[in-house]
Parts: C-alpha cells; structure tokens; sequence
C-alpha cells in the first residue's frame, strides 16, 4: 500500500530530518512509527501528506510509493484525493463549525454524496461521545474530543491510508485507550491500512500489527509489534517500557 525508500529529508536546506528511512505499510494493517522526540516521525508523516514545502523541508533522496505509484511533489490536496488522509489534533477541524458540520465538511472529496447520513452515523457508533456533542461548535470540545473529530473527519475522507499523529497526546489514559480500541475495530471494518505515530509506545503496539522505532533521522529497529513488545532490551531501550 505505502513503501517508503530511503528517505532523506532536510528543513532549509541544512537541517537533517531524515537519514534514510525505509518503511512498509502493507494493505489492511496498522503500522506503528514509534521514537523520542525529534526523531523524525513527524516529519515522515509530512512527507507522505505533501506538507514538507509549506514547513521548509524538501525530500533531497529516496522515493515514496503508493499503489506502486511515486507520490513524491504530489500537492496535499491531490494525496487526499488518492485516498491519503492525515489526521493531527486541531489539523482540518473548523473550530466555528459544529461537530456535525465538521464530519460532513470531512466528506469533501466524495461524490457518492447520499451515503454521507450512514457513514455520520457510523463514526457516532464509534466515538458515541461525539453524537452527544453532534451540535456543539469544535472550538469548545476538550482535546480528547477534538482528536476524536479529527479521527472522525479523516473517517469522512473514506481514505485507503489513514496516517495519525498521536492521537494520545494530551489525553486522559482511559480515553487513551478508547481511542486506540476505536482504531483497532475501525482497521477491522472499514478494511484501512494506517500508520500511527506515537509518544505512547505501549498502547500503539498493543493494536498495531508491525513496529518502526526511529531515533534521530533513522529506523534503528521494526519488526511484529509482539516481537518488539517481548525484547525486553529493546522496550526498555528505546520505548521507556519496562
Ligand atoms: P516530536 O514527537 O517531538 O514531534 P518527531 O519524531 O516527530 O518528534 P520531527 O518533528 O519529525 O520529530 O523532527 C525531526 C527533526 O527535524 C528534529 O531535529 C526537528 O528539530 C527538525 N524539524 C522538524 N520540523 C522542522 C522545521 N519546520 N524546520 C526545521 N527543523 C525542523
């Protein structure tokens, strides 16, 4: 579904983002990118959504796949269009539109405009939280409930590759889990392949099928989430589990 190549990344011609990263996010799976701060993970989300040029990051190596397509200087817009949808917190949410408006505005690109009512009310089942709130503007939800509008409004999208920026942060543990519950029924339903970037390693691998764990510019381990979990060198090392 997704490769990545070799990636080398700069920030303003200078600064070195990404040291040649390759990455596979097969068809139908959830592929956890985990890492310290500044590794990278971000930057490689970016990549994928074509949003390096409008942060000064330019891709100076390597290639990114897409159905076995090169997307590389594709504009975000025509990434969504493809059926790539990043969701960040904040990211695409209108803040003076409500929180139905906002799921209906996330069904932008899609022609097949009567089934819009069901899929809103799908994404209600999932985050039922939302459908209490249906009415209430953007701006005023908490963080936790903005991260699930943003989830939900990637949902909208009907994206074949869902990439998520942490969808823990800043978010109550238990609701945490929630969400990533959510994720896991949502790979399983709607049959999508996501890539999750994550502070949170624990949770992320817990539904994610493979790891990457990145640490400054480079992919220094991957392998099945189980495997990653059970090296207890590794957890500790690199992911703070202990
Ligand atoms: P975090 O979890 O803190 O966001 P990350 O793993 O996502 O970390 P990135 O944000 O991708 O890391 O950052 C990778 C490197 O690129 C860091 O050294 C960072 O300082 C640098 N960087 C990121 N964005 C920019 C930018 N817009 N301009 C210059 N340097 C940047």
């Amino acid at each position: 579904m997704l490769r990545i190549n070799n990636l080398e990344v700069v920030y303003q011609k200078i600064i070195i983002a990404l040291r040649g990263i390759s990455l596979d996010v097969p068809e139908g799976k959830i592929v956890a990118l985990l890492g310290s701060n500044g590794a990278g993970k971000s930057t490689t989300l970016k990549a994928v959504s074509g949003l390096l040029a409008g942060d000064g990051g330019q891709i100076i190596d390597g290639s990114i796949e897409f159905q076995g397509e090169v997307i590389d200087g594709i504009t975000p817009d025509a990434l969504v269009r493809k059926g790539i949808f990043l969701s960040m917190e904040g990211r695409r949410i209108f803040k003076g539109l409500t929180v139905e408006e906002n799921l209906t505005a996330g069904a932008y690109t899609r022609k097949d405009r009567l089934n819009i009512k069901g899929d809103i009310e799908k994404i209600y089942e999932y985050f039922p939280k939302l459908k209490v709130l249906n009415n209430r503007k953007a701006g005023f939800l908490s963080g936790g409930e903005q991260q699930m509008l943003a989830i939900g409004r990637g949902l909208m999208a009907k994206p074949k590759l869902l990439l998520l920026d942490e969808p823990s942060l800043g978010i109550a543990p238990l609701l945490v889990k929630e969400i990533f519950q959510n994720i896991k029924k949502i790979k399983q339903e709607e049959g999508m392949s996501i890539l999750v970037v994550e502070q949170n390693a624990n949770v992320a691998l817990s539904i994610a099928d493979y790891g990457y764990i990145m640490e400054n510019g480079r992919v220094v381990m991957h392998g099945e989430s189980a495997e990653i979990l059970a090296n207890k060198d590794i957890s500790e090392h690199y992911l703070g589990i202990g």
